[in-house]
C-alpha cells in the first residue's frame, strides 16, 4: 500500500509540470509541434512586459512533460522561419517565461541549433568587441553592442540533470550572451 502511494505521488510529480495554464495554451498540443509560434515584441506593451520579466527556472518534471518537447520543436520552427530567421531564441520570446534557450552553434560542424536548460554565464572573458546585433523581438532595428569574445556557460543536461560547463568563443559566445540576457529581462537595446 505504502509502495503504491509513493509510486502514485511520483507519477503525479512527473505529470504536473510547472507551466501555467496560459503557457500550456500557448505551447499547444503535440500535433502542433511543427507550427511557428507568434513572436513577442517590444512593439506591444503587454508582450514587452513579459520580455522584461526574469524568467523562471525549469524543473526536472517540466523537462519530462510533453509540453517541453512540443515547446522545443515549436521554438525551433519559429527561429528557422524563412520569413524571419534568427540565430537564437528564448522561451520568453514566444510568451513562455522559462529559462530555456536555443543557440545556433556556429563553432560546431554543421552549425546545429542546440537547446540549453537554465543556462548561466559563469565567467566573461576579459577581451571585449563591438559587434552588430538584431533581435526577433525588436523588429526592424540593429545596433552595435560591446560583448565578451569568450564566455564560460553552465546549464542542466536535460537527461541526467547534471550541471554541464562549456567554454564558447566568437560569434556563438555573443549569441549566448544575447539570449541569456533575455532570460533576465534584458534586451540588447538596453
Ligand atoms: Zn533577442
Amino acid at each position: 500500500m505504502k509502495k503504491c502511494l509513493i509510486s502514485l505521488l511520483l507519477l503525479l510529480a512527473v505529470a504536473c509540470s510547472n507551466f501555467s495554464s496560459i503557457e500550456k495554451h500557448r505551447i499547444g498540443k503535440p500535433g502542433e509541434s511543427e507550427m511557428i509560434m507568434p513572436l513577442f515584441t517590444n512593439q506591444v506593451p503587454e508582450e514587452l512586459q513579459l520580455l522584461r520579466l526574469k524568467a523562471d527556472p525549469l524543473r526536472p518534471r517540466d523537462i519530462k512533460s510533453k509540453l517541453y518537447t512540443t515547446l522545443k520543436s515549436r521554438m525551433l520552427a519559429t527561429v528557422l522561419d524563412t520569413a524571419n530567421t534568427g540565430v537564437g531564441i528564448v522561451a520568453p520570446q514566444v510568451g513562455i517565461s522559462k529559462r530555456l534557450i536555443a543557440v545556433q552553434r556556429f563553432d560546431k560542424d554543421g552549425e546545429p541549433f542546440e537547446f540549453y536548460v537554465n543556462p548561466v554565464i559563469e565567467k566573461y572573458g576579459e577581451e571585449k568587441k563591438w559587434g552588430w546585433e538584431g533581435c526577433l523581438s525588436v523588429p526592424g532595428e540593429r545596433d552595435t553592442v560591446l560583448r565578451a569574445t569568450q564566455v564560460v556557460i553552465t546549464y542542466r543536461d536535460q537527461d541526467s540533470w547534471q550541471i554541464v560547463r562549456d567554454t564558447v568563443r566568437g560569434f556563438t559566445a555573443v549569441i549566448f550572451q544575447h539570449e541569456i540576457d533575455h532570460l533576465n529581462g534584458k534586451l540588447y537595446i538596453d
